[in-house]
C-alpha cells in the first residue's frame, strides 16, 4: 500500500501551532514510509476563503521546511462533488429540507424544554409533494443532509485505539447549503477517496466528523468502485501551559508572528513534533532527523502541553547548533557578520537571532561602560597587556587578581560591566579580544 496524507487547511486565516502540528506529523509520516504528502486547500468556502491567505499557508509550510508532493484546491473540484452528490441523492441518503434557520432553531428549543435531545427530527422526509411545491413557490431553495444510518460507527485508532461513535445521537448533517454551496463533511470524504488517501491524520476536533464520514465513505464506496477506508488516527489537543485550553495569545499566535518575532523553524517543528510524546523535548538537528522518530505508538492521550518557554529552550538549542558557515549569510543581512570567533563565542547567549546586534554594538560600536569598582578598574587599566591576544584574559585577570586581591565574582564582574555594560554575556577571553585593546583602555576609562 502506497501512503498517502494530507494536510486540509482552510485557508480562511493564517495557520497557527495547532494546524502546523497536523501539517508536521502528515509530513513527517509521509518521509517515514516513502509516501506521499498532499496540500488541500479546504477552500469550498468561497465567502471566506481568500487567495492571500492560501498564499501564506504556503510561505509557512516552506519556511518550515514542509513542501508537498501533491496540491489540490477543493474550489476547483466542484464537478466530483456534484456527481457524488446526486449519486447520493439516487440512494436516498442526500434529502432536501426547507427549514429556515428559525424555525430549526424554534425545533431545537421546543425539544430541549422537554428535555429531549435537541437532533434533526428527520420533519423533511416526510412532506408531501404539494408542500414541496408550495416551498418551492415561496422561492424557498432546499439545503441537504446526509440520512445517517445511525449505528455505532467503528475504528481503530493509531492514536485512540478502538473508537467508536454512535450517529444516533447525531442530527443527519447539512452537506449543502440553500445556495448550492458544499459544506467541508462531503468534499474531505470525496477527495480522501478520489485521492486514495491511505491515513487520515488530524486533531481530535474531528473524532465526532470521521463517525458521520465513515458512513459516507461507506455510502460512497460503490460510487467509486468498493474503495478501501482509510487509517484514522486522532491526535489530543494542544493545551497551554496551564493546562488551560490554549490561550488566546498562543492559540492565534500564527506562524508568521512566530518568524517575525525571531523563532526559527527547526525549534518549531522539534517543539510541535516532540510535545505530547513519550520522547524528550529537545531541538532536532534536521527537520529529517525528526522523521525516524515519528511514531503514533509514542503519543499519549492526554493532551500536548505548548509551553511557550521550552519553545525558546529549543530555539536556544537550534542557534548553537547552528555552525557559521550555517548562518554566514543571515549574519550579512543583519550587518552581523564578524567572522567564525565572533559566532562562536556569541550563539551561546543568543535566545533569538536577532539578539546577535547587540554583541555587534559590544564588540565593534559604542556602549556605555559601567564602572561599579573604580579602584580596581583603575588598576586593571595599568594592567592591561600592550599587545591583546586571544590568550592574553587570563594573564591579565590573574595579575590585576595578584594585585588588587579581588577574585571570582568580585574580580570578574566589575570587568564585565566596563567591558560590556552587562551582567551577563559570552565568555570574556574571547569577547575582550574580540573587543580589543583600543576599546578596552577606552571603557576602561569609562
Ligand atoms: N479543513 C479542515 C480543518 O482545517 C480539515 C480537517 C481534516 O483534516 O479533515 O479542520
Amino acid at each position: 500500500m502506497t501512503v498517502k496524507v494530507r494536510f486540509a487547511p482552510s485557508p480562511t486565516g493564517r495557520i497557527h501551532a495547532g494546524n502546523v502540528r497536523a501539517a508536521l506529523v502528515n509530513w513527517l509520516f509521509a518521509q517515514k514510509h516513502q509516501g506521499i504528502f498532499v496540500l488541500r486547500i479546504d477552500d469550498t468556502d468561497l465567502e471566506r476563503s481568500t487567495r492571500e491567505n492560501e498564499d501564506l499557508i504556503e510561505t509557512d509550510l516552506k519556511w518550515l521546511g514542509l513542501e508537498w508532493d501533491e496540491r489540490y484546491n477543493q474550489s476547483k473540484r466542484f464537478d466530483i462533488y456534484q456527481k457524488c452528490a446526486e449519486a447520493l441523492k439516487a440512494d436516498g441518503r442526500l434529502y432536501a429540507c426547507y427549514e429556515t434557520a428559525d424555525e430549526l432553531d424554534r425545533r431545537r428549543k421546543v425539544q430541549l424544554s422537554r428535555g429531549l435531545p435537541p437532533i434533526y427530527d428527520r420533519a423533511a422526509l416526510s412532506l408531501t409533494a404539494e408542500e414541496i411545491a408550495a416551498f418551492e413557490a415561496e422561492g424557498r431553495k432546499p439545503h441537504w443532509r446526509f440520512k445517517l444510518e445511525g449505528k455505532r460507527v467503528a475504528w481503530e485508532d493509531l492514536v485512540r485505539g478502538h473508537c467508536e461513535v454512535d450517529t444516533t445521537s447525531m442530527s443527519d448533517p447539512v452537506l449543502i447549503r440553500e445556495d448550492g454551496a458544499f459544506l467541508y463533511t462531503l468534499p474531505s470524504v470525496v477527495d480522501d477517496i478520489d485521492m486514495k488517501i491511505s491515513h487520515v491524520i488530524r486533531g481530535e476536533d474531528h473524532v465526532a466528523n470521521t463517525g458521520t464520514q465513515l458512513e459516507i465513505f461507506e455510502a460512497l464506496s460503490a460510487f467509486f468502485g468498493g474503495s478501501p477506508l482509510p487509517v484514522f488516527a486522532h491526535m489530543p489537543l494542544l493545551v497551554g501551559a496551564d493546562g488551560e485550553g490554549l490561550s488566546k495569545r498562543l492559540g492565534s499566535m500564527s506562524i508568521s508572528q512566530m518568524r517575525d518575532d525571531g523563532l526559527e523553524p527547526l525549534a518549531i517543528t522539534s517543539h510541535l513534533a516532540k510535545i505530547g510524546t513519550s520522547d524528550a523535548l529537545e531541538a532536532a538537528p534536521s527537520l529529517l532527523a525528526l522523521v525516524e522518530g515519528q511514531d503514533f505508538d509514542k503519543m499519549g492521550r492526554a493532551p500536548a502541553r505548548y509551553d511557550f518557554a521550552d519553545l525558546m529552550r529549543l530555539n536556544a538549542q537550534v542557534l548553537q547548533g547552528l555552525s557559521y558557515a550555517d548562518v554566514k549569510t543571515r549574519l550579512e543581512d543583519f550587518g552581523a557578520d564578524l567572522g567564525e570567533l565572533f559566532w562562536d563565542t556569541v550563539k551561546p547567549n543568543l535566545h533569538r537571532f536577532a539578539e546577535v546586534v547587540l554583541w555587534v554594538k559590544i564588540v565593534e560600536g559604542d556602549i556605555e561602560p559601567i564602572i561599579s569598582d573604580p579602584a580596581l578598574i583603575a588598576r586593571a587599566l595599568e594592567l592591561l597587556p600592550a599587545d591583546y591576544g586571544r590568550d592574553s584574559w587570563s594573564v591579565w585577570t590573574s595579575a590585576i587578581k595578584e594585585t588588587t586581591g579581588a577574585k571570582g565574582r568580585a574580580l570578574f564582574m566589575p570587568l564585565r560591566l566596563a567591558l560590556t555594560g552587562q551582567e551577563h554575556g559570552p565568555d570574556m577571553g574571547a569577547l575582550s579580544f574580540l573587543i580589543g585593546r583600543y576599546k578596552i583602555a577606552q571603557r576602561l576609562q569609562g
